[in-house]
């Protein structure tokens, strides 16, 4: 069954999107079975891919309001082969259609408890808002995965997801953590940066992967080329960090899995 994680901070433009793309390739890359769902209006990850997000018929909106199944809207990324639950424009209006829904903030979980056997990783792509779509992400989750830049502000923003992440584990899915937070545009030679990095080691010690993405301009590249980073230039040290970062969440999971069979053992 798979393990599900969303990528979610509600800063824009942290590298949430890249880390989802990236990593769902860095994961067929250690030869697992990924979906990875769009739930951003954006459609960046969808785009970045190479799926057309203004050609789609179905999408994750559809999923959502329940006009169509999730086998019935997934595409293949055709460069690396894993799935795809595509997003566009459709996906703005589901904020306010599905205030009139029951459990709205669980249809995402509902809809993709008919896929968890087909994976080994969902990961979701949220969007830059605390909003009902990352609820929806929140909650169909295991674990969040957290990029984050270290600069100045980056502690700051980290406490109201935090608290969002707190609450929704106390109310609404108790299965949720944080898995970790990742460095990601990491310039090594900005003191700043190293400094950040310290400060987060310290307040979050191993909740902080060791993995480290750099700031490197073929991930950014790639996404005009409908292409994560790791098909567009496996080489490249951005996709050489995503692929040592898919084997370190291989190694969480597994981390996870020990620990729920000894907690079933000691209830049981
Ligand atoms: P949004 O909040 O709008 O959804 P996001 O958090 O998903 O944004 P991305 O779209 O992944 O962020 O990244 C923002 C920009 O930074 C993009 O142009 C992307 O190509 C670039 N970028 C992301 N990671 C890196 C990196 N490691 N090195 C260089 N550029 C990067
Ligand atoms: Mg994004």
């Amino acid at each position: 069954m798979a393990k599900t994680f969303c990528v979610a901070n509600q800063k824009g433009g942290v590298g949430k999107t890249t880390t989802a793309v990236n990593l769902a390739a860095g994961l067929v890359g250690h030869q697992q079975r990924v979906l990875l769902v769009d739930l951003d209006p954006q459609g960046n990850a969808t785009m970045g891919s190479g799926i057309e997000k203004s050609d789609l018929t179905k999408s994750v909106y559809h999923v959502l309001i329940g006009h169509a199944t999730p086998q019935e809207a997934v595409q293949r990324c055709p460069s690396v082969g894993y799935d795809v639950l595509p997003a566009n424009r459709d996906l703005a209006g589901a904020e306010i259609e599905l205030v009139d829904f029951d459990e709205r903030e669980l249809l995402l979980k509902t809809a993709l408890s008919s896929v968890v056997h087909d994976y080994d990783f969902i990961l979701i792509d949220c969007p830059p808002a605390l909003s009902l779509l990352t609820l929806n992400g929140l909650c169909a989750a295991n674990g969040v995965i957290v990029p984050m830049q270290c600069e100045y502000f980056a502690l700051e923003g980290l406490s109201d997801l935090v608290n969002t992440i707190k609450q929704v584990h106390a109310k609404l899915n108790p299965d949720l953590v944080i898995i970790g937070l990742l460095r990601v545009m990491f310039d090594a030679r900005m003191t700043l940066q190293q400094q950040v990095s310290e400060q987060l080691l310290e307040h979050f010690g191993d909740k902080v992967f060791s993995s480290i993405i750099p700031r490197n301009v073929r991930l950014a590249e790639a996404p005009s080329y409908g292409m994560p980073g790791i098909a567009f230039d496996k080489a490249s040290r951005g996709a050489q960090a995503y692929l040592e970062f898919g084997a370190e969440m291989i190694l969480r999971v597994e981390a996870m899995n020990l620990t729920q069979k000894k907690l079933t053992e000691v209830k049981s």
